[in-house]
């Protein structure tokens, strides 16, 4: 597969370069020559088939042949020794992504682009730099991602005092190869500044720089699996029971509730996906162009409504973040548009994605609504998901069965969760996380000061 970069300024690159690079040389994002399509074979056996088998399908042809099959076979069974389990709660699916070791579905990317960095960069001895911008889980997944992966070393710029307690202990508390960064400004300042630095051809060569946020094409791929992988089993009626630490309190999953948008066989799936850069909306994207049975998205975001607005005016509108209570979604000005808009007119786009966004208050009623009535614990992500489907449900916009991704577990923002649903279970990888002590630098929102640290 051949890549090149959304501004055309660029020659076409590799696998291994794109990924290595993260951004193209002219600022543009990495994009595949042409998106690749499931074998028929696979396409009509994603209902059943295990996950690593779905990833190895999936990731194969936008790594060939830099990645060869049994190497990619060995990462994928590495990676993720954990499942997406689409399981039922109240009247609709929860695809739930939290059952990685950071509690995110920021695990599904990081993971396999540590063990794939690792294996592109095999026999060169220069140390290679990651520098990461996170609003909250990024950081903790490629931290605990790269953590102890021998000649890589991960920086990480969070802005100081709104990532949880408990992100701040996923990024900061390791040490070793992954440093910290506590940036006086916004999420949207730390990208700015990650963004300058890899643009910086003079600083990027000498300290070999390379960026894991979700400009990096190879963090996208992997996340296209859960989406293949949940249409597959929707499509096929099948559901899953709750997995290990879901913080589902009804015996086997067995929520009450109306049953009018649970999975049915035969009938493809509408996916609700939290977003905030948009990089997991266009792994989505990116499965359903392969084959994956998708019927619709939905973006849903909290007041950073970018995206929605431009999905109904067709005018894009990036504006400074303003903070919220699903703070890994507070971005005004999400980079990965720039790619969902390289493959998907306005019109297409607002054929295959469908928009709403919540407010905090909203966000919060819903939590509280969905652990009465069903017994399950929402995050503040997933509730925008939940409740952004229910604004198009009461438009009659969506029909059929429902499935919204989960993007973290409710026990990483207990803070916010528990006042109003009692106590969240907590998964033992964050239990363990809370006895680290987080050490970091703090540098004011400034290029040159990032430059100087680096
Ligand atoms: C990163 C994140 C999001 C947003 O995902 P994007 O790919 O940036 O759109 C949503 N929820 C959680 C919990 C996250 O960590």
């Amino acid at each position: 597969m051949r890549y090149f970069s959304t501004r055309g300024k660029s020659e076409a690159v590799d696998f291994t370069t794109a990924a290595l690079a993260g951004l193209a040389p002219d600022g543009g994002l990495f994009v595949p020559e042409e998106i690749p399509s499931y074998p028929a074979v696979v396409r009509s056996s994603l209902g059943t088939m295990d996950y690593r088998d779905i990833a190895f399908e999936t990731i194969k042809p936008w790594v060939n042949p830099d990645i060869p099959d049994p190497v990619l076979e060995e990462i994928v069974c590495s990676a993720y020794p954990f499942d997406a389990p689409l399981v039922t709660a109240a009247d609709r699916q929860v695809l739930e992504l939290f059952h990685g070791p950071t509690a995110a579905f920021k695990d599904f990317g990081a993971r396999f682009m540590a063990r794939a960095f690792s294996y592109l960069r095999r026999g060169e001895d220069k140390p290679l730099r990651i520098i990461v911008a996170t609003s909250g889980d990024t950081g903790g997944a490629v931290a605990d991602g790269f953590f102890g992966v021998e000649g890589i070393s991960v920086t990480v710029l969070y802005p100081r005092g709104r990532v949880s307690p408990l992100q701040e202990r996923q990024i900061a508390g390791l040490g070793a190869n992954v440093s910290a960064l506590a940036v006086e400004g916004s999420f949207d300042d730390c990208q700015r500044m990650v963004k300058a630095a890899l643009a910086d051809a003079e600083l990027k060569k000498r300290l070999n720089l390379s960026s894991a946020n979700s400009i990096n094409v190879s963090r996208l791929i992997p996340q296209a699996a859960y989406y293949a992988a949940a249409a597959g089993r929707a499509l096929a009626g099948r559901s899953d029971p709750p997995g290990e630490a879901s913080p589902c309190s009804a015996p086997n999953g067995e929520t009450p509730g109306s049953t009018e948008h649970r999975v049915r066989k035969g009938q493809a799936i509408t996916l609700v996906v939290p977003s905030g850069n948009f990089g997991n909306l266009t792994a989505g994207v990116y499965a359903w162009k392969m084959g994956a049975p998708v019927r619709r998205f939905v973006a849903a975001t909290n007041i950073n409504n970018t995206v929605p607005d431009y999905l109904s005016s067709g005018n894009y509108l990036a504006r400074p973040s303003r903070a919220t209570i699903s703070n890994a979604m507070d971005v005004g000005a999400p980079s990965n548009f720039e790619r969902m808009a390289a493959h998907l007119s306005w019109t297409d786009m607002k054929e295959s994605i469908l928009g709403a966004f919540v407010t905090d208050d909203e966000t919060r009623d819903t939590i509280r609504a969905v652990h009465t009535l069903a017994g399950y614990i929402l995050d503040p992500h997933s509730s925008v998901g939940w409740t952004a489907a229910n604004k198009l449900l009461e438009r009659g916009l969506v029909s059929g069965p429902l499935g919204i991704l989960s993007t973290a577990h409710p026990a990483k923002f207990a803070e916010t969760v528990e006042p109003l649903t009692g106590p969240v279970p907590v998964p033992p990888s964050l239990a363990r996380v809370m006895e680290r002590s987080p050490q970091s630098g703090v540098i004011p929102a400034d290029s040159s000061a990032l430059a100087e640290v680096l």
